[in-house]
């Protein structure tokens, strides 16, 4: 049987999460919006000191629901948290028991640091078996070289701290998925340059930067998973247990801003006096009461899927249908709740002076990353249908 109920304990770290969000995220979100590239130095501290809380982990139902406070108070300065990042899940996902320790004890100790992970290529996202980054063996060693875009955190994991990025590049190019492998590359390694930081729409306190890797020279033991060239499919699991992990996560991402949506907007709602009348039936409910409903409905079925997701990762199950599932859900609801939320406040939705559209260009990323709403819902009909990605592009 499935229990998703929170113990007294697990209720208190996520309220103490939510409070971080509301006391430390939300009074300075709109500054880190308009001052994109500026480091939120007090944030960084702050979280960095309270490391072992676990906030940003966002493993297991308590930590996606942590990572979910948080994303209420500020998706960007959450993604901009020390921590070991989607390249910390990558590791976690694919690594042995002693790359854990390689290279993740580093994000409890010294100074701040953060994890990137590096697959898009200037020319290819969604397909990955486009990647055209390639690892040459060299003894002991593994040669890097390509161009890497739109890294997360790239930056902060590489310039300004001893964190890590987890590249994906091809071992043989002819084997084609079978030759993407995955590999660690710590900060200072010399090849590897950050080029470039984005100008985004939203999330503007997290850094997306363009990183390159010239002759980059890593030793042969920083490969996640086996280096032989075996099936059609070998190289490309580790990918996919990286997503198992990382979708769901974003999915409780998506959440967190789509709540703070719902939130804001009730308390406009009530601010003028309107109460939702659940009780009635649709057909004398007001418009406003309808949409509202829908859209709690659409965010908690949305919570549902991501809190199964995790609870089968944490529980050792296969969740790639459901991680796939959840992602694919959130980032669609987020996408349509918090634009929602803009259209039903007018002007004061468009406006600045509420965070309103903030919440709507910080939700957009979450259909978007870890796989577009598109793939994801590919995703879930291959595996529902049981087509293989040949059958079904
Ligand atoms: C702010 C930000 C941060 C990011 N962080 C990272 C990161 O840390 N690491 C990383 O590796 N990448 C990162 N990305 C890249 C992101 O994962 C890609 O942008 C995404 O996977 C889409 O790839 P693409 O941009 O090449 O779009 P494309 O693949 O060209 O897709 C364009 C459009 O076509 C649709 N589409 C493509 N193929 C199909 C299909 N078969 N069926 C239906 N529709 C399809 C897509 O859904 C999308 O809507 C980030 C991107 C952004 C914007």
């Amino acid at each position: 049987m499935i229990d998703f109920e929170l113990t007294a304990e697990e209720k208190a770290k996520i309220q103490e999460a939510h409070a971080v969000a509301e006391k430390k995220f939300r009074p300075v979100s709109r500054y880190y919006d308009e001052h994109e590239h500026e480091e939120p130095q007090e944030i960084i501290d702050f979280m960095w000191e309270n490391r072992g809380k676990g906030f940003v982990t966002g493993l297991g139902v308590v930590g996606a629901l942590m990572v979910e406070e948080l994303c209420w108070g500020d998706a960007g300065l959450y993604l901009a948290s020390p921590g070991p990042g989607l390249g910390g899940a990558a590791v976690f996902a694919a690594g042995t028991k002693e790359q854990w320790g390689k290279f993740l004890a580093r994000f409890n100790e010294g100074k701040p640091k953060w994890g990137a992970m590096a697959m898009t290529e200037p020319g290819c996202g969604s397909d990955t078996s486009a990647i055209q980054a390639t690892a040459t063996r060299d003894g002991d060693y593994w040669v890097l070289n390509g161009e890497k875009i739109f890294v997360t955190m790239g930056h902060r994991a590489l310039d300004l701290s001893e964190g890590i990025i987890v590249v994906w590049a091809s071992v043989d190019k002819s084997a084609g998925r079978a030759g993407m492998k995955s590999f660690v590359v710590e900060a200072g390694t010399p090849g590897m340059k950050v080029e470039k930081k984005e100008k985004k729409l939203g999330i503007k306190a997290s850094d997306t930067v363009t990183v390159t890797f010239d002759n980059c020279r890593i030793p042969f033991s920083n490969i996640l998973g086996k280096a032989e060239v075996k099936s059609k499919t070998e190289g490309f699991k580790g990918a996919m247990a990286t997503f198992d992990v990382t979708r769901p996560m974003v999915a409780a991402q998506a959440l967190g801003v789509t709540r703070a949506a719902l939130d804001m907007l009730r308390d406009e709602i009530d601010k003028r006096g309107i109460k939702i009348r659940y009780e009635l039936p649709r057909s004398k409910q007001t418009a406003l009461e309808r949409d509202f409903i829908e859209m709690e409905a659409n965010w908690r079925a949305a919570h549902l899927l991501m809190i199964r997701a995790m609870w089968q990762l944490g529980s050792g199950q296969s969740n790639a249908l459901e991680a796939s599932m959840s992602k694919a859900k959130a980032g669609r609801a987020a996408t349509l709740i918090t634009q929602r939320a803009v259209e039903l406040m007018g002007p004061l939705g468009y406006s600045r002076k509420n965070l309103f559209e903030k919440f709507m260009r910080d939700a957009k990323i979450n259909d978007i990353f870890e796989g577009t709403g598109q793939i994801n819902t590919l995703v879930v009909a291959r595996r529902l249908l049981d087509y293989t990605r040949d059958q079904l592009k």
